[in-house]
């Protein structure tokens, strides 16, 4: 039998890096196989409140945009489509309605308040809160005039009363749930949409998924989705509960703590690649190379998957590595397709700097920006004059009579460079030189240089940015420097 696998985000918010790492295991399980299993994506819209085609939008966009295919969904059909589950829901009533038939499932027409009754008994009794199976003390006839008489209802699980649920997980190997722990879950809202669960089931079963990898917050309901399938006469699909990505104090991942959106990334200036490597770490250490990194990535983490190799310790989703990965994932880009990355960005050039110096101005930014959002702050004093002030050219080492002297110095031998020797090598040698007329290191001297020509100690090489503002604004730099110490 081919391997099927699928993704089912609900359309619920933003995209969240958790739907990534769901979705690229499912993919890398499919597509390990020798024979190529398939991989497809579907929409779980069952809660109407809160779902919205933007998120469904945001969600299939980012997916695609961290490299992801699948061979069915809501966007490119399918043989057992639709794939959004706000549109199959005669299918879901159908299926109620032989659950029904068979007694697998009941209807209930508890009101809120009762129901809310109830918790607030259960809470106080400190029992777990559960469906106490009123209406299934109630007569076909009584059923039948509620109904009649146009009360409202759902329709719920039954459940046994004895025994346990036993299941195999792929990772966890078997787990024992009592049916006693598990509720008369509601299958069908009073609306006639179904729930998560019914739809999740009827779906995976008609969509012919042979394994089920999901969120470890699964768990607890694998065993109404297990009776269901036996209610139906369904062989279930092999269950995988993955483990959740973590906070670095270990608490579930959560936008309070660290942003979760694939959106937020993008918007920072994360590459995708960097980001898919970062989930495939996380998947398996041994994805954890610096070698790796530039090479064809999906096919590498197809290649190394093995479902077992997944560590149900939890993955840290530590942004500082993620965003060292990135930093390395731009440096083995060429300048040029860097440039048409810093373009898809939206990274506008000022128009103060001419078109022809930009690739050398891109070719020594990559090698010091983590992410593309720190490109244009990294060129800003590029085209904005720094404002240099005396505590800002004060430096342990030096008094400021040899900083002033060293300004000087460094003055003196750019002037006599003609304008053809305008070039970073020869910038380099004359800075080098000043110093050395002076009895200085030049690496005592550079922070003073750095400051007065960029504004900061920590800039783009400093013998590049001379070339690129050119002798006259060089020039006017440092004697701006001189200046302030005066
Ligand atoms: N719609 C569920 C989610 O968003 C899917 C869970 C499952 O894969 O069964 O996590």
């Amino acid at each position: 039998m081919k391997v099927r696998t699928r993704v089912a985000p609900s359309p619920t918010g933003d995209p969240h890096v958790g739907t990534a790492y769901v979705a690229l295991v499912n993919y890398a399980f499919a597509k390990s196989h020798p024979d190529g299993g398939e991989f497809i994506l579907r929409i779980e819209d069952t809660d109407q409140v809160r779902s919205t085609r933007e998120s469904e939008q945001a969600i299939l966009d980012s997916l695609h945009w961290l490299g992801l295919s699948w061979s069915e969904g809501p966007d490119i059909g399918g043989p057992h489509g639709p794939y959004r589950q706000s549109e199959r829901t005669a299918i879901y009533q159908r299926y109620v309605g032989e659950l029904l038939a068979h007694g697998h499932a009941f209807k209930c027409f508890c009101t809120p308040e009762r129901l809310e009754e109830m918790r607030e008994a259960q809470r106080a009794a400190k029992e777990p809160p559960h469906y106490d199976g009123l209406c299934l003390t109630y007569t076909q006839e009584e059923v039948a005039r509620r109904e009649a008489a146009g009360e409202p209802f759902v329709v719920r699980l039954r459940v046994p009363t004895e025994g346990a649920c036993v299941f195999e997980d792929a990772l966890r190997g078997t787990i024992t749930v009592e049916w006693k722990t598990v509720d008369m879950q509601v299958l069908m809202k009073a609306d006639g949409f179904p729930t998560y669960h019914l739809a999740n089931v009827v779906d995976d079963h008609l969509m012919e998924i042979t394994h089920v990898i999901r969120g470890e917050e699964w768990i607890s309901s694998a065993p109404k989705h297990l009776l269901l399938y036996r209610y139906f006469g369904w062989e279930p699909p092999q269950l995988c509960h993955l483990p959740l990505l973590r906070n670095p104090d270990r608490t579930k991942l959560s936008k309070r703590k660290n942003p979760t959106s694939i959106l937020y990334y993008r918007e920072r200036g994360y590459l995708a690649d960097a980001l898919m490597d970062f989930l495939g770490i996380l998947i398996d250490s041994r994805n954890d190379d610096p070698q790796l990194i530039g090479s064809p990535l999906l096919s590498r983490i197809v290649e190394h998957f093995v479902l077992g190799n997944i560590a149900l310790g939890g993955p840290v989703f530590d942004i500082p590595k993620l965003t060292w990965l990135n930093g390395q994932w731009i440096r083995h880009r060429t300048v040029a397709s860097f440039m048409e990355l810093l373009a898809a960005f939206g990274f506008v050039w000022p128009a103060a700097i001419p078109a022809s110096q930009r690739e050398h101005i891109g070719s020594i930014a990559m090698s010091r920006i983590e992410t593309l959002a720190d490109f244009a702050p990294s060129i800003d004093f590029l085209v904005n004059r720094p404002e240099v002030a005396r505590r800002d050219l004060e430096l342990p080492k030096l008094t400021e009579d040899e900083a002033r002297s060293a300004l000087r110095s460094g003055i003196d031998a750019l002037l006599t460079l003609e304008d053809d020797q305008w070039d970073q090598a020869q910038i380099g040698e004359k800075f080098k030189g000043a110093a050395v007329a002076l009895d200085m290191k030049f690496k005592d001297v550079a922070r003073l240089f750095y400051i007065a020509i960029t504004g900061s100690p920590t800039a783009l090489p400093l013998f590049d940015d001379v070339e690129i503002l050119g002798k006259h604004e060089s020039l006017r730099r440092l004697e701006n420097a001189v200046e302030a110490l005066h």
